[in-house]
């Protein structure tokens, strides 16, 4: 589950991270009686205004404003609310802004060069170990950094059974070139970091930049934070934070039904049981030259309801042009999921107008082919994987 800033910025706070303030607000209105909390709470005179969507590179794109005055802040939270944001990391199409993170400005004027500096924390799959990824090249795209200057990349593995060490911290600072209280403060902020990252379940924590303030303090400016969504279980007060409208509506509409669904670009819909064969199948259609549209695992329930469901689900992309069903009947025996697809492509009238192509392996396979045959409806059947694949590059040229 991907989180907002605000969100972000109001875990770290609860585990002791040092935040830049802000607070969230739905309309300009809003945002004026924000910025004057803030003002009373920090005595700040200038604020950013904040585009809160699930994406980054947002000042490039014109979601972070600086606001001089009240009236400023009037004036840029009402044109940045509502409008469509494009960034190097949304789609051509944008994402629509439903609110802003008012914050206080903590940026000095006159110093030529904030000290900006890049940190996350995340999980080096390699190695199957949390690491600390951090940069003396702050608010930059990591990306960037990683290709022309890897060098000023550092990185801090963590033992699972000691955790993060104080001296790792100190090293982290170190590197960063901090000395006095910078360091100190950047030691703290480090080791405040990983807790909150160990302790919220998070796959990622990514705070980009940094900031060192004038006054030597180390404090988030940004928050990207995703929590990994098989620990919302036990972070009941995190679940709230889901904010559906930044998600996908058919994979949301997918995952209540229990479907496991992700949506991609290409053409080809995919129905297939277990996650596993799900992936098999897509890498499949794309060697035979197409393109999979999605991923689908149906689950162990193969029958005519689900298979119904699926159906819908996939039709709702009209980039689908053929549909490719590939399930391995084990306990749920094939010609009980032959039987269901059939049922379900009767049931839907004529909403499906794209030919399908079967194939159906395991359990009594030779009677599901010989219902699928005989049903008089544009389904084909296949038996072997790659003939599967095959008749859909057929029925797509
Ligand atoms: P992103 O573009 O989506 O990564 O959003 P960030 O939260 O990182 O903000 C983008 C940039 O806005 C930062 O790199 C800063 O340069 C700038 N910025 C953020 N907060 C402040 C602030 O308090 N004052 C000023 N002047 N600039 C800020
Ligand atoms: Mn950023």
């Amino acid at each position: 589950m991907n989180l907002h800033e605000y969100q972000g910025k109001e875990i770290l706070n609860s585990f002791g991270v040092r935040i830049q303030r802000g607070i969230v607000a739905q309309n300009a209105h809003e945002a004026v009686a924000a910025a004057k909390q803030l003002t009373a709470e920090t005595g700040t005179g200038w604020h950013v205004i904040k585009a809160q969507v699930h994406a980054g590179g947002r000042g490039k794109g014109g979601g972070v404003k600086l606001a001089k005055n009240l009236q400023e802040v009037e004036e840029i939270a009402g044109q940045i609310i509502g409008m469509n944001l494009i960034t190097p990391q949304t789609s051509a199409e944008g994402k629509k802004v439903h609110q802003v993170l008012v914050a206080e400005d903590v940026y000095y004027p006159g110093a030529n060069e904030p000290d900006e500096y890049y940190m996350s924390v995340l999980l080096n799959r390699t190695t199957g170990r949390n690491m600390i990824m951090y940069s003396t090249e702050g608010g930059m795209d990591i990306e960037t950094v990683a290709e022309e200057t890897p060098h000023l990349i550092f990185t801090e593995e963590i033992d699972p059974s000691v955790g993060l060490l104080p001296f790792q911290a100190r090293r982290v600072a170190f590197n960063l070139g901090l000395s006095g209280v910078a360091f100190k403060e950047m030691t703290k902020f480090v080791m405040a970091l990983y807790t909150a990252y160990d302790k919220s379940d998070a796959s990622l924590f990514e705070i980009n930049p940094v900031l060192k303030t004038s006054d030597d303090k180390i404090m988030a400016v940004d928050a990207k934070v995703t929590i990994d969504d098989n620990a919302l279980y036990r972070h009941k007060n995190y679940v709230d934070m889901r904010d559906i409208r930044e998600e996908n509506p058919v994979e949301v509409e997918a995952n209540e039904l229990g479907l496991n669904y992700v949506d991609l670009d290409g053409n080809v819909g995919c129905m297939v049981n277990g996650a596993g064969l799900a992936m098999a199948t897509m890498d499949l259609i794309k060697q035979a030259g197409g393109e999979p549209a999605n991923f689908l695992d149906v689950g162990g329930t193969a029958d005519a309801k689900r298979v119904e469901e699926a159906f819908r689900i996939i039709l709702k992309d009209d980039n689908v042009k053929a549909i490719l069903i590939n399930i391995f009947g084990g306990i749920v025996r094939c010609d009980r999921v032959a039987q269901g697809v059939v049922d379900a492509y009767k049931n839907m009238g004529d909403a499906i107008k794209i030919p399908i192509i079967v194939r159906l392996q395991g359990t009594n396979a030779d009677i599901a082919k010989e219902l699928i045959d005989n049903s008089g409806l544009d389904v084909q059947s296949a038996v072997q994987f790659q003939e599967a694949a095959d008749k859909v590059q057929a029925v797509l040229a």
